[in-house]
């Protein structure tokens, strides 16, 4: 049924969350293994006002920022299966709400893939809005500077990521709600769908006309819009997914 439903779409817009990178080795939040389920206060840790405030918060997440496991991740088969949806010509857009980059890693095309969340490849000074490559700042943290500063303005960095309390770039959501009104099978794939505004786009996409079809591990508050839900793994069932419609 969803292999038809590929097949006959002409537009197909893709949501992804950390549940695609889990099979990479990067946990996810919510899940059974997620950060936020082992260490509650870790959520609480990550607004933005908590960041400004407090620079022991800071000094905790340049050292979690550089022992993050995206550096040494690869793609999985989930990332490749939308890399093969691709090449059939059916992809709308990934609008993504992860920040490790595995998307164009695997090969996806960059100007299809849109970073709802913003990336953790890059660092952002929250004074001046100077942007450095992440690799550059996480290796002045080892030589030893605890909380770097921008080298612009000497304001406070943070990786180019929307932490709590931090808006959205309002030209990147724009781009992933034109996505979501304007496909005709929306797939929302590894994410909770907890997090606002990213999951309010399944409802703008089955208000326009689109099916929806979660693939998700758990239960997610927007199972009762779904057309099909899968609860298999990612990096199995997508491939087969999208094997059948190519
Ligand atoms: P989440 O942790 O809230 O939910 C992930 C969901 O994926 C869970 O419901 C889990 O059961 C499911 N899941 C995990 N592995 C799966 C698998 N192999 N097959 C099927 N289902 C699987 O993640 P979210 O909804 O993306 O929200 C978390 C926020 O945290 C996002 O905004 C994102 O920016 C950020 N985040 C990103 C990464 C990353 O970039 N890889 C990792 C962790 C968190």
């Amino acid at each position: 049924m969803i292999g038809e439903w590929l097949r006959n779409a002409g537009a197909v817009t893709v949501l992804t969350g950390a549940g695609i990178s889990t099979e990479s080795g990067i946990p996810d939040f919510r899940g059974p293994q997620g950060v936020w389920t082992k260490d509650p206060q870790a959520a609480a840790m990550s607004t933005i006002d908590v960041y400004l405030a407090d620079p022991a918060v800071r000094r905790r997440a340049w050292r979690s920022r550089r022992d993050h496991p995206a550096w040494g991740a690869e793609p999985n088969a989930g990332h490749r299966a939308l890399v093969d949806l691709e090449r059939t010509g059916r992809l709308r857009a990934i609008v993504t709400q992860n920040i490790d980059g595995l998307h164009q890693k695997a090969g996806s095309d960059p100007d299809l893939v849109i970073e709802v969340h913003g990336t953790m490849l890059e660092a952002e000074c929250l004074g001046c809005g100077r942007r450095t490559p992440m690799p550059e700042v996480l290796a002045r943290v080892d030589q030893g500077e605890e909380d770097p500063p921008c080298a612009e303005c000497g304001g406070i960095q943070k990786s180019a990521t929307i932490s709590f309390g931090q808006a959205l770039k309002p030209d990147v959501f724009a781009a992933a709600e034109r996505a979501a009104r304007g496909c005709d099978l929306f797939l929302a794939v590894g994410s909770s769908l907890g997090v606002q505004p990213a999951a309010g786009l399944c409802m703008e996409a089955v208000e326009s006309g689109a099916r929806l079809v979660i693939i998700n591990a758990q239960e997610t508050p927007y199972d009762r819009l779904a057309d099909a839900i899968v609860r298999e793994p990612i990096g199995t069932v997508l491939p087969t997914l999208v094997s059948d419609t190519c």
